[in-house]
């Protein structure tokens, strides 16, 4: 009998993160202090970040431990399944084989978790009771509350407004694990107060959140600031995806011919993705897709620049493709993949072309979710579904071509929470919208003075 779900035992959980900063053909640019142009030093970041935390986000060794405690929760949910896909392959007719690893099976749902945990986890150690941070949609702050209610921290998170009000779900989430959450601009902030002055009802931006919350985390008590996606640290966390696909592929007698992964700030693309890069590197033959909207083209149409983390310029500058920090992507309801930047390791593996990189549109994306619901049941995030519509193209090329192509994707995130979206699209309101030529040069202008990452 074939089989339906790939699974590991709790004993063969990966022990070690993968740092492909090890392995990089070409080390990632530094991060520059915005008003010398220099690099910065790592104690610049200590009062944002715990120093273990920096210590791995700078770290080019090859391999780093899992704490014990960490692999303790981790277990609650990992190792995730690794699915075949065949009544979706059985509808596209393909001779492909389709495989995703379901990230879905989380306590919030995603991939998320995986980093959260591990955050949480040295900030306690460092002695740190307490993490602020923004969401957007609120993923990323559900993903930290149920972390740091696992290791006793306090956490606080700063929701973009109209998030809150429009989806008072996540919000829910956060506050049955206990954290506190609150609309954003806040009264409880300086940069909050600024913006309610202007508008009491000010909808917010994920700008404005990260800018109260990092205030809130400097001028607070035993407070560090925590963030889910693009840093390096982040990114080594989220190995622990493709390191299990390995063995769960490798025990099937499976390699992937190609990796797809959607790509917002780009951490559960690398997160699958790397293990198998290093493979890359190291000779194999496999083609890597990250997947993003047509309406935020970071990697498809951004060019390779030192930009600003944040709309409100409070971070380091950092080489990576970039729309410019002062792009608002439309509305779409893939909210986790709407961010002006992207990890710069993701972006110095477009540039090395180790990667590539693929827009589709919002009805595409809906399109290919609704496929994958009706044949494999699981109703993905809408994120996800960017995933989804690469790999179908994917499977339809192998079909056309006559080809037997092995395709593995990472299911970053279940789409229950999201189903207001699913009604849009059902109902025929929803609507695409790509980015033109012109508007990307024009965000671009004021980032000249800066200098080009080599
Ligand atoms: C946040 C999120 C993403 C995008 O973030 P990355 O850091 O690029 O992975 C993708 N899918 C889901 C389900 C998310 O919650």
């Amino acid at each position: 009998m074939n089989k339906k779900k790939i699974t590991l035992p709790d004993n063969e959980i990966p022990r070690q993160w993968y740092n492909i900063q090890a392995d990089l053909p070409n080390p990632i640019p530094p991060p520059l202090n915005p008003a010398t142009n220099t690099p910065i030093s790592p104690d610049m970041l200590s009062a944002v970040f715990p120093m273990n935390l920096i210590e791995q986000e700078l770290s080019t060794e090859r391999w780093i431990d899992i704490p014990e405690a960490v692999l303790e929760k981790l277990l609650m949910w990992r190792p995730t399944p690794l699915y075949r896909a065949y009544a979706l392959e059985k509808a596209l007719d393909t001779p492909a084989r389709i495989y995703f690893k379901n990230e879905g099976v989380s306590p919030a749902g995603s991939h998320k978790p995986n980093t959260a945990i591990a955050q949480a986890y040295f900030n306690k150690v460092f002695g740190i009771k307490r993490i602020a941070t923004e969401t957007g949609a609120g993923q990323w702050g559900s993903a930290l509350s149920f972390a740091c209610n696992q290791f006793g921290l306090q956490c606080k998170v700063y929701m973009v407004r109209i998030s809150y009000n429009q989806k008072p779900y996540r919000k829910m989430l956060m506050e049955t694990w206990g954290a506190q959450c609150v609309p954003s601009p806040s009264p409880d902030t300086n940069a909050g107060r600024k913006f309610l002055a202007e508008n009491p009802e000010h909808p917010g931006s994920l700008g404005i959140s990260i800018s109260e919350a990092i205030e809130d985390a400097v001028t607070s008590k035993d407070t560090r600031y925590s963030l889910g996606s693009v840093l390096n640290h982040v990114i080594l966390h989220q190995t622990i995806i493709g390191l299990e696909a390995q063995k769960q592929m490798a025990s099937i007698n499976e390699y992937p011919d190609i990796i797809i992964g959607c790509a917002g700030g780009g951490s559960n693309f690398s997160g699958l993705a790397l293990p198998f890069v290093r493979d890359k590197i190291n000779g194999k033959k496999v083609k890597v897709i990250a997947v993003e909207p047509a309406s935020c083209p970071t990697l498809t149409k951004g060019p390779y620049i030192y930009d600003f983390g944040d709309t409100a310029e409070t971070t380091p500058l950092l080489a990576m493709h970039s729309l410019g920090h002062a792009f608002v992507p439309a509305p779409i309801h893939a909210g986790g993949l709407r961010y002006h930047g992207m990890a710069p390791i993701v972006s110095r593996l477009l540039v090395d072309g180790l990667i590539e990189a693929k827009a589709y549109t919002q009805l595409q994306t809906f399109a290919a979710g609704v496929t994958f619901a009706r044949t494999e049941g699981f109703v993905p995030a809408p994120e996800t579904n960017h995933a989804i519509a690469c790999a179908i193209e994917e499977a339809k090329k192998a079909k056309e071509e006559g080809k037997e192509k092995v395709i593995l994707l990472n299911w970053s995130g279940h789409g229950i929470m999201d189903l207001a979206a699913y009604d849009a699209y059902l109902s025929g309101k929803l609507e695409d919208s790509a980015m033109g030529d012109d508007e990307i040069q024009k965000l671009l202008q004021d980032l000249s003075k800066y200098p080009k990452p080599k």
